[in-house]
């Protein structure tokens, strides 16, 4: 070994050199020290750490290490999902290191060309000459440790059934065969009278409600909730829910950041697929951070973090960051190239509706840009992209057209709008005019009619000089002259500045908030420009590609219907507002419709309590946690849920752990973890060239097998249960190619291999794995499976999954100065899908144009209204650490990290109110409370209360369960901290019980919640 060392240049670890040691003579006599307490660690400089997977000899050649594999697959420890290369000690079958993948863009930049051989990598990444200090593929400190939870004790390993009542956690393991058998048959499961099982439920044919022909059949009685896509929802969506003929999915985005979603779509005019942006980081030079914080929390998390910092080092960078708490992104080595912004929480809508009015008045809008009104215009005049600002929208009271954008047709389906050519005055088709005008407020002759019109623009304007930057100071807490230096300096930099939000947006008026805050970047025009706005670097084709159609097979049903959260369909199409209407009152509804958002998760939970409008007969939840993850989850949903007559007759949870909400399940079918799963996804944000992730068992899973020797997961549960239930897609002859043969859905790998041989082919396809690849990948064992399901480009998917993926070259992310892969559609100023859309339960006209709503209720009433800052004088927020994520409480080690949450105030305010850093204190909302140790700090604005989100579990080996003769009891430290949702509360003007949301669009609130503060006796 000593020998050894000094031959070798490690791959890993610290460089040591004699020379060096000198200088750390302490050092190395501490360390020495240290070596001698408990048991002597192997090596006296590395102690434990593992030995290094592979060697540079002094001939510059890669030795690999037998004793480890090194495999490249993805990180699932957060939603960013970075390409990683895990060690596997192959004695012990255990991952030992987690580093990044030098071939994945978000973890390394640049990264690595993808023909790179793979012993070239792993030089690329060494110490050999230095380059792994210049070329170095990360992981992250949560991504390095939060594999421990593959081995935590209180994984489940085996199907569990409830054994008491919902919620008393008392299971009893069953075997895969029963939890199969009785999910499917149902009968009296629980002794607590009959229950439909899905056999029952998958009906095609009846209606659920005859009067309400518009709820679809019988199968929608299924709902199926997810997570963020880790590279499992295609699977789950389009082979098990699309064939059990429901359409009820929904994934976690209305507890994380529907509201800005919601407000993507709307700006970038694409309420079905809803896109997003983010900022192109690398070449930005001014950037506003609302409430986002990159290198404390957001996503891509590594990325961001990685390129803020190089650009405020190396490039142009300037950047603010608005939160109610200095964050991690303000750094004094940055000097005043960063600057924190302290805001009330909440107050982002007003500040951006504030400089969206001084950049109108200051004439610092780019109206060249903006009158650009149409894609053939664009291409002409070489702009990267396109507004409607110049379409006309009529405004001529009750008439039947008032909202509607003028279009030469008048078909709601073409896109041939028109405008006021601002060389001659007069209105044309948008295609035709190069520059239109831009502020329009006249009255046209349209279809023989004189009708009032008026631009996006116009309208926008109007809407932001409703209130004075004044007004705009006061709601946002932000003083006018700030706000103006703000939207000063954004409009400085040309089109190379952008604007980023998330998780901030998440209150009641979030959809606005979202809305107005694109606003900005489209009034100087730098989507699709370098150092711009990104919607990112698209992919190469997997579900539906060059030798397979994943997404369709032979008997696929129909899906009729809407969804059970009463999301993608307006209230005035259905049978109950025909019905109101003929009786002379149209509104309200029942409970509040949202026509153009995608999903509610929740939703799928209240609509089945309330019966509106129509109760679930069966819920699956896969690793959903919405108890613990929404705002008011437990204070709202949790009881109703543990009366499985009154709320959903049959609850499974696919989930590796029991928490808040799999403790009120029915079942919980254990799933696998991190890097024992299947998967294949895209980056979430921040990715310019095209970019495809895959994820294979790279160790076994732990968990009991099926029959056929899978492991009981979320993959191979669903192909027992479509096996057994006969559904189409499923079995021998599921599968199709291009040549229209059929292969079987028996297995994950299936269907896996089968998307990752689609990525392989799509365009030119990639080079076949050599053997020697092969082995370095640690793929040996892979070949007899990839052999059968792939008899013809198996070395082509291997060479993918050697890489962990397959990745564009850096070189094809600009075109000069614009991105080289373009958002392709229209930006909206106004939205005539929400200018034409109003609340259901008050026939509020939804304003078309982004324009400043107070927090408020779903009615309208304002927050500070009906819970006045008497009773209430602070707001509370929440906010991400760099270190917990709250699907990692089972990462002991990341708890070792970060063991605690606090309760954070200003140093003035708590002084104020008589508290000192260290108390033991209260929180009230008006529907819930909290107790905490008070972190008093600077940094705060003087109204806030911050909460750091993931701590304060109930789950997760936090509470004591039962399963079968065994007791786990609960680890006190995973309990501890305090979660900022418990503080949640219902909005009191909506029926049944449904937490506080956005108006428009219906996602969770969480950021603007109004408590007030005590001391508790210590
Ligand atoms: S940011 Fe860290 S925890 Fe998240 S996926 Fe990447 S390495 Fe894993």
């Amino acid at each position: 070994m000593k020998q050894s060392r000094r031959k070798f240049l490690k791959i890993t670890g610290l460089a040591t050199a004699a020379g060096a040691a000198v200088g750390y003579s302490d050092t190395l006599t501490a360390a020495a020290r240290l070596r001698r307490r408990g048991n002597p660690a192997p090596d006296a400089i590395y102690g434990n750490a593992p030995a290094p997977e592979a060697r540079i000899n002094d001939s510059g050649q890669v030795v690999p290490n037998a004793d480890f594999t090194v495999a490249s697959t993805v990180c699932i420890g957060c939603t960013t999902h970075c390409g990683v290369r895990v060690k596997v000690e192959n004695k012990s079958g255990t991952v030992v290191r987690a580093a990044g993948n030098p071939y994945h863009p978000l973890s390394s930049d640049p990264w690595l060309p993808y023909e790179t051989p793979l012993r070239e990598s792993l030089r690329w990444t060494s110490n050999h000459d230095e380059s792994g200090l210049e070329n170095r593929s990360t992981a992250c400190a949560r991504g390095n440790v939060v594999f421990d939870k593959i081995h935590d004790r209180f994984r489940v390993l085996t199907p569990l059934k409830r054994a008491g009542k919902r919620g008393e956690d008392k299971w009893i393991p069953i075997s895969p065969e029963q939890l199969i058998e009785e999910v499917v048959n149902g009968g009296d499961l629980f002794g607590e009278g009959h229950v439909d099982g899905l056999a029952a439920i998958r009906d095609l044919k009846t209606l659920i409600d005859p009067d309400n022909p518009e709820y679809g059949t019988r199968a929608n009685q299924l709902g199926i909730l997810g997570t963020a896509d880790e590279g499992r929802k295609d699977f789950m969506v389009f082979r098990f829910l699309q064939a059990f003929g429901s359409k009820n999915y929904s994934g976690h985005s209305s507890i994380c950041g529907l509201s800005m979603r919601a407000g993507n779509a709307a700006f970038l005019s694409d309420f079905k697929k809803y896109p997003h942006l983010k900022p192109d980081f690398e070449h930005c030079e001014f950037l506003i951070n609302f409430g986002t914080s990159p290198g404390q929390a957001g996503n891509p998390f590594k990325r961001q973090g990685k390129l803020l910092a190089r650009a405020r080092s190396e490039g142009n960078l300037r950047y603010v960051t608005v939160t109610p708490m200095l964050t991690n992104s303000d750094s004094i080595a940055a000097g005043d190239r960063s600057r924190w912004m302290p805001i009330r929480p909440g107050g982002d809508l007003a500040l951006a509706m504030g400089m969206i009015r001084w950049i109108i008045e200051n004439g610092r809008h780019n109206a060249a840009y903006l009158s650009v009104p149409s894609k053939a215009s664009m291409e002409r005049v070489g702009e990267p992209s396109f507004t409607n600002s110049s379409h006309l929208v009529v405004v001529t009271p009750g008439h039947q057209l008032e909202g509607r954008v003028l279009k030469a047709s008048g078909d709601a389906g073409k896109e041939d709008f028109l405008v006021i050519d601002s060389t001659d005055g007069q209105l044309k088709s948008a295609d035709q005019v190069d520059a239109a005008r831009l502020e329009v407020d006249e009255t046209i002759v349209y279809g023989g009619e004189r009708l009032a019109v008026k631009s996006s623009f116009t309208l926008l304007k109007e809407s932001a000089f409703r209130f004075t930057l004044e007004e705009y100071a006061q709601e946002s807490g932000i003083p006018a002259e700030e706000i103006a230096d703000l939207a000063h300096e954004f409009t400085s930099h040309g089109r190379k500045v952008a604007v980023d939000c998330h998780g901030n947006t998440m209150h009641t008026t979030g959809f606005y908030t979202t809305w107005a805050i694109l606003s900005l970047s489209a009034l100087v025009g730098s989507l699709n420009y370098k150092g711009g706005m990104s919607a990112g670097g698209g992919k190469f084709t997997d579900m539906k590609g060059a030798a397979y159609d994943l997404t369709d097979y032979p008997g696929k049903p129909k899906q009729p219907g809407i969804r059970i959260d009463r999301t993608r369909i307006a209230y005035e199409k259905t049978s109950e507002f025909k019905r109101n209407q003929a009786a002379g009152k149209p509104y309200p509804a029942k409970d509040q419709w949202y026509p153009f958002t995608n999903a509610i998760e929740t939703g799928l939970i209240t609509g089945s309590i309330n019966h509106y409008p129509y109760p679930l007969k069966a819920l699956i939840s896969w690793n959903a946690n919405f108890i613990y993850g929404e705002s008011g989850g437990e204070n709202t949903l949790a009881e109703a849920l543990k009366d499985p007559k009154a709320s959903i007759p049959l609850m499974i949870a696919i989930d590796p752990f029991i928490n808040e909400t799999s403790r009120l399940a029915d079942y919980i079918v254990p799933d696998s973890v991190l890097y024992e799963t299947w998967g294949e996804l895209n980056p979430w944000g921040a990715w310019l060239t095209k970019t495809n992730a895959v994820r294979y068992p790279v160790v076994t899973p732990r968990q009991a097998t099926f029959a056929n020797g899978e492991p009981v997961c979320m993959d191979s549960f669903v192909i027992e249960i479509g096996k057994k239930l006969g559904l189409p897609g499923f079995g021998p002859q599921a599968i199709k190619a291009s040549n229209g043969s059929l292969h079987p859905l028996e297995r994950p790998e299936d269907f896996y291999l089968r998307v990752f041989e689609n990525v392989a082919l799509d365009a030119k396809s990639v080079p076949n794995a050599d053997d020697e690849e092969i082995r370095l990948a640690g793929l040996q064992d892979y070949v007899p499976r990839l052999r059968r399901v792939s008899p013809e480009n198996w070395r082509k998917v291997a060479y993918v999954m050697a890489r962990g993926g397959r990745f564009e070259g850096k070189e094809g992310a600009y075109k000069e100065s614009h991105l080289a892969k373009k958002y392709p559609g229209m930006i909206s100023i106004y939205s005539e899908t929400v200018g034409t859309s109003r609340s259901s339960l008050t026939a509020e006209k939804y304003s078309g144009v982004p324009t400043f709503y107070g927090a408020r209720l779903v009615k309208g009433d304002l927050l500070v209204k009906r819970f006045p800052r008497s009773e209430y004088p602070l707001t509370a927020f929440s906010f991400k650490s760099n270190v917990v994520s709250s699907p990692n409480t089972a990462s002991s080690r990341l708890r070792d990290l970060r063991y605690t949450s606090t309760i954070d105030i200003a140093a003035r305010t708590a002084e104020s109110l008589g508290l000192a850093h260290g108390d033991v204190v209260e929180l009230t909302s008006p529907g819930g409370r909290i107790e905490g140790l008070l972190r008093v700090r600077e940094g705060m604005h003087p109204e806030a209360i911050g909460v750091e989100h993931g701590f304060g579990r109930s789950g997760e080996g936090a509470i004591t369960v039962q399963i079968g003769n065994e007791t786990l009891e609960g680890l006190r430290f995973r309990k501890s901290g305090a979660s900022i949702n418990l503080l949640g509360f219902a909005d009191p003007d909506r029926p049944g019980r449904i937490a506080l949301s956005d108006f428009a669009v219906g996602s969770n609130s969480r950021q603007v919640i109004p408590v007030r503060i005590r001391k508790l006796p210590s």
